[in-house]
């Protein structure tokens, strides 16, 4: 069994600040060089910057973790295009988490299929038992995770550094190469190096979550306005990536849902 790789706070924010300006797969290249094989994975949903993030791994590392929650209510598109992952990189290891069904059933049958939408607090709770709760179980098994987060894709995620101390997941490392790309050289990777982009986004989605939760953005609205777009001044967050300092809608959520769920 490996021995964990860990830092503290001061550790991790002297090599954020070294790694500030460095490109992705600098920042790529430093994460392989600190964890082993099994410790560390690329998180996805599979989105443009999930992808590149994927394929960058891929050239370094070709059977990288590859980590994705099926929530299951993702849009058929996304279960073919899981496929085409698959098909891409024969090499990766795409493992696909699910929830707890017993959870998913439960929470179904005390407040309805389609609690979700009657407010921001229900939407938090079924976000935390499809999404947040499989992944928070899946990252215990990495010391490091890199996820294709970009500072400019909302204000959650302004101040976010290509590497930090993620206590809202046990202390491991949280990598986030793309910090400070721009949409536009997202686009321009995945053309270059012909990565398949998921179906969705030539149907006008900017953003792809589940499948009800989801729909195409109109001309002038934020990417992530089609997530959640009947919610007013609700973060354009599911909990994944909530603010560290205050572990943001995952404890919210644990409290709604009781501390025997
Ligand atoms: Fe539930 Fe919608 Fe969150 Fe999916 S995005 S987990 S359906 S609230």
């Amino acid at each position: 069994m490996s021995t964990r790789v860990q830092f503290d706070d001061l550790e991790i924010g002297e090599i954020a600040i070294d790694l500030d300006a460095s490109e992705p797969d600098e920042v790529l290249d430093w994460a392989f060089d600190t964890f082993g094989q099994d410790e560390i994975a690329v998180v996805t949903a599979l989105q443009a910057e999930g992808m590149v993030m994927l394929d960058m791994a891929v050239q370094v590392r070709p059977d990288i973790r590859v980590l994705t929650v099926d929530t299951l209510m993702l849009p058929q598109a996304t279960y073919e295009y899981i496929d085409t992952v698959r098909e891409h990189y024969p090499t990766i290891r795409l493992e696909v988490i699910k929830p707890d069904l017993e959870q998913v059933t439960a929470m179904e049958h005390a407040n309805g299929r389609d609690f979700f939408t009657q407010s921001v607090p229900n939407r938090l709770t079924c976000c935390s038992v499809r999404k947040v709760q499989p992944l928070v179980g899946a990252l215990r098994s990495v010391d490091a995770w890199i996820t294709g987060l970009r500072r400019e894709q909302w204000a959650s995620r302004a101040a976010i550094r290509k590497v930090e101390l993620d206590h809202d997941h046990d202390g491991i490392v949280k990598l986030n190469p793309l910090a400070d790309w721009a949409s536009d050289e997202v686009w321009d990777y995945l053309r270059d190096h012909e990565v398949p982009t998921h179906p969705l986004y030539a149907q006008g989605y900017t953003s792809i979550g589940c499948d009800p939760c989801t729909r195409p953005i109109t001309e002038g609205e934020d990417d992530r306005a089609g997530r959640w777009w009947w919610e007013t001044g609700a973060p354009k967050e599911c909990g994944i990536h909530c603010p560290i300092e205050t572990g943001g809608f995952e404890h919210e959520a644990h409290a709604l849902l009781g501390a025997d769920q």
